[in-house]
């Protein structure tokens, strides 16, 4: 049972969010059996000495270990909760109070940052609670983590350790057990639609309910993200700019058109959304499309969307619509590690328009296996001469133009189309072992690895150390998180260790130049240059692989930019 909300005094502060913020037990929403729990002990001073709060971001974790240090700390306290407006209180609220030390591991993850704050435990004003809160426990490093528990083990005895996580089992199971763990839980919508429409009336906020149905949307399950959302729909006066509209890309992946897909996930870009958002959003709407589809009455898009929505789901159909779920659900995992997010969804976007691609990646793999197969019973495969061999990039693309992956059904001997003659290497020469590296290494890199590889090109290899060479710093930075599952793919390849070294060239163009076009063979490079650029070809510069790949599949596709 919630109080009517009250604005807490922070002058200057005009943030929904920061003026809303619930300042006492009774304040909090959606978080009922938490509440039960912490109300309870100050009441009857019970309080253990270290809790740890897990639950979804903007829950209200780091909200409640506040309101707990007040009720416990506050001069005027009510049945175990907090006054809000006695000295102690404000102090808490205005984040001067020296009984409350809070430390955001996500940024001071070291040992010294832990021990910094635990070494003031011990000295604590006589009669007060000191209320050390924790957020993003579990990004502590080990060292880190061994320095709090040591404390947690002999806390002094006015000392409260508040551990706040969005990710309780990445926290040492040593330190969880020393806690008692309450979960936060998404706040349900008709509770936020309550807290929206009591902020509405203890701010005078002139707003419609339509607005506040789609902050609560917006919020998904949080307080602070719909406030928000408030805030952001109050000040931009309309819809369109608080949540970002998907029937341009819906229309082009039902018509299966590349090029427009990719262009309005730019202009959405463009607009100022992150593509992790983007492809959360996107995901919630098709998510609704596939309800209305098969379960409606679950599906909570409202009014004028769920219409929308509709429709969207008699265009698509279900077997679309859930395809699109898995293909971006996937690329959103992808995108967490990924050091090129705009790729993978990008790429996400061109296998949903164009699903024969993933068909044609699938048959290149076949040929690939065959051509090991083949390798196996009879003289190496021709690799193309050295001079002619595309970058890396080339292996993920259609077979069509592949010197390594060109047809050979029945000799695995196949010559390059382009370089019939120069060949027969001698085996573990530098150019055989570049074209097993292309071949049969990259494959089995993952994904992001592959698309990275795409703009790096081999200098030289000679069995044990391999030098790849990148146009930019910052591309060979993104290198690191490769590093090992490249190590792997190699080590399974040559039965041994291979030291990697990536150099950076900045004359190397941004991306693969692009092949030449069947009817205009490739003029023959020098026999000892590595990076193919001919001078005849148009050097097209891209932003990406993903623009890469549409320039090539799509010569005529416009670059927005
Ligand atoms: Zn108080």
């Amino acid at each position: 049972m919630a109080d009517p909300q009250t604005p807490t005094s922070l002058d200057g502060v005009t943030a929904l969010y920061r003026r809303f913020r619930p300042g006492r037990f009774a304040e909090l929403r959606g978080q009922d059996h938490v509440v039960r729990a912490l109300q309870g002990a100050t009441r009857n001073n019970r309080v253990v000495h270290a809790y740890l709060f897990s639950g979804p971001r903007g829950t209200g974790k780091t909200t409640t270990a506040r309101i707990l240090a007040k009720a416990l700390n506050c001069e005027h306290p009510v049945d175990g909760d907090a006054c809000n407006v006695c000295a102690s209180c404000v102090a808490i609220t205005k984040g001067s109070s020296l009984d409350v030390v809070e430390l955001d591991a996500a940024s001071n993850n070291g040992v010294d940052d832990v021990r910094e704050i635990t070494a003031g435990a011990w000295h604590g004003t006589p009669g007060r609670w000191k209320v050390y809160i924790v957020d993003e426990v579990h990004q502590l490093s080990k060292s880190a983590s061994a320095a709090l528990l040591k404390t947690l083990e002999e806390p002094p005895s006015h000392v409260i350790f508040v551990l706040a996580t969005t990710d309780p089992h990445k926290v040492l199971p040593t330190i969880r057990s020393r806690t008692q763990h309450l979960e936060f839980r998404l706040i349900a919508g008709d509770t936020l639609s309550t807290l929206l429409h009591d902020v509405q009336g203890a701010a005078g906020l002139d707003v419609d309910d339509g607005t506040i149905e789609a902050a609560v949307r917006l919020g998904r399950g949080s307080a602070r993200d719909a406030l928000s959302a408030l805030d952001q729909l109050i000040a931009t006066g309309s819809l369109v700019d608080a949540q970002p509209r998907f029937d341009e890309l819906l229309g082009a992946l039902e018509r299966g058109d590349t090029a427009a897909a990719i262009r309005s996930l730019a202009l959405l870009l463009r607009e100022g959304w992150d593509p992790e958002q983007l492809a959360e959003s996107f995901v919630s709407d098709v998510r609704q499309i596939f309800l209305l589809q098969v379960a409606p009455d679950v599906a909570d898009a409202v009014d004028v969307d769920r219409q929308r929505l509709v429709e969207w789901g008699t265009q698509l159909g279900l077997a679309r619509t859930v395809r699109i779920l898995e293909t971006v659900g996937r690329a959103m995992r992808e995108m967490k590690s990924a050091p090129d997010k705009v790729v993978v969804l990008e790429v996400a976007l061109v296998r949903l328009a164009r699903p024969d691609l993933d068909h044609t990646i699938e048959a290149l793999d076949e040929r690939l296996t065959r051509l090991e197969r083949g390798a196996t019973r009879a003289p190496a495969p021709a690799p193309a001469p050295a001079a002619a061999l595309p970058p890396i990039g080339a292996v993920a693309t259609p077979p069509k133009r592949e010197p390594v992956a060109a047809p050979v059904p029945d000799t695995p001997a196949a010559p390059e189309p382009t370089a019939p003659e120069d060949r027969a290497p001698v085996s573990g020469s530098d150019d055989e072992l570049r074209d097993r590296f292309i071949a049969k290494v990259v494959p089995r890199t993952s994904r992001a690895a592959q698309l990275l590889l795409r703009s790096a090109h081999v200098r030289s290899f000679d069995g044990s150390r391999l030098v790849l060479v990148v146009p930019t710093e910052e591309l060979r930075e993104n290198t690191e998180r490769i590093k090992q599952g490249l190590r792997g793919a190699l080590e399974h390849e040559f039965h041994a260790p291979v030291d990697v070294v990536w150099e950076v060239d900045p004359s190397l163009p941004a991306t693969p130049a692009p092949r030449p076009t069947p009817s205009r063979p490739r003029t023959p490079a020098p026999p000892d240059e590595d990076v193919v650029v001919n001078d005849d070809d148009p050097v097209v510069v891209v932003d990406s692989v993903a623009d890469h790949l549409i320039t090539e599949m799509f010569p005529g596709a416009e670059e927005i930019s």
